[in-house]
């Protein structure tokens, strides 16, 4: 979904400006290795630079997007342009036999031919010797981009020989404003994003209504909290073990409880605070009021305690209902 140079700048403004230097100066490498958690852009942003040199017209170290080169990438059968990508545990040494041919092949289009491992990190010792040859000394003008989320694990001949890009974690107001401009509500935006720093899953995150039920009704226990016991057992029988019952679902929902308790905090530190939950501000403020840091800070370990509970295996009523007493009490009982 992000796929302009403006909006890529905004996610990765470091990178960019750094690719776009490089092409500016024609001093285009023979091996980059592109390191970037999921969700930092590392594909849009590959697909931006290779888009980039191969255009026939960029403006501003743009590409032009109308170009036949420009169009081929988009479609994806440019000629020189190629992609490997594991089967299943490894990058397969056929994989890798099979794109040197393709990259050997004469009748190419002129010009700078590209190839992109994926997942780059599984390339084993065999594939990678397979590789290593043609790394070193390309037939003609060749750019090679190795993917991967963690540079510590591509084999170290390999790695020795690349420029190392390295991706920014997507700043949360970066990642708020783009899922607003999505459609998302500045309120859902504000929460989902702090459930995951992946902008595609907290997309479909925002868009689903199971989370929105969850969000909802780990609020409403919440709020029961600030009023009494009684109140909070009652929405924990009524609405949060009904709705809650895998442990992943409960790891999430006490999550979502935990950023509830550290929006009240957040607030009564800073009335200007960034919440997780903007929509209940003033409810938060008015808690903020009524508690003190070291309650709140008891009430957060508690969380934090029932979580590790949940871990162990521990009965889920029994963890919630104790739970409800510590948040009461303020106290973190184990
Ligand atoms: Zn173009």
């Amino acid at each position: 979904m992000m796929h302009t140079a403006e909006e890529l700048l905004q996610l990765q403004p470091v990178v960019m400006k750094q690719l776009q230097m490089i092409f500016e100066k024609s001093r285009v490498g023979h091996a980059y290795i592109f390191e970037g958690g999921k969700g930092t852009g590392t594909e849009e942003v590959m697909l931006f630079f290779v888009q980039l040199l191969l255009c026939e017209n960029p403006q501003n170290n743009v590409p032009c997007e109308t170009c036949r080169s420009c169009q081929r990438i988009k479609s994806g059968n440019h000629p020189n342009f190629h992609q490997v990508y594991p089967e299943g545990q490894y990058i397969k040494v056929d994989a890798i036999e099979k794109l040197l041919n393709e990259m050997s092949k004469t009748g190419l289009e002129e010009g700078r031919k590209i190839y992109v491992i994926h997942n780059a990190e599984q390339l084993n010792v065999k594939s990678a010797n397979k590789l290593l040859k043609f790394l070193e000394e390309p037939e003609g003008v060749v750019t090679a981009i190795f993917v991967t989320q963690n540079i510590n694990a591509i084999i170290p001949t390999i790695r020795s020989r690349c420029q190392h890009i390295k991706f920014q974690e997507i700043q949360r107001n970066v990642m708020i404003k783009e899922l607003v401009v999505e459609g998302i509500t500045q309120s859902m935006a504000a929460t989902v994003s702090m459930v995951t720093s992946d902008l595609e899953e907290a997309l479909s995150l925002a868009k689903d209504d199971a989370f929105a039920q969850s969000r909802k009704t780990v609020l409403k226990l919440v709020e029961a909290t600030f009023r009494n016991v009684h109140e909070a057992m009652l929405v924990v029988h009524e609405d949060w073990l009904p709705l809650f019952k895998e442990k992943e679902q409960i790891e999430l929902a006490l999550d979502l409880m935990l950023f509830a308790f550290r929006d009240i905090v957040a607030i009564k530190a800073n009335a200007e605070a960034m919440c997780t939950y903007p929509d209940l501000l003033s409810t938060w403020k008015e808690a903020a009021l009524h508690t003190t840091f070291d309650k709140l800070s008891s009430q957060l370990q508690a969380i934090l305690n029932a979580r590790k509970q949940l871990q162990s295996n521990m009965n889920k009523t029994l963890m919630m209902e104790q739970l409800m007493l510590n948040l009461q009490e303020g106290k973190a009982f184990v």
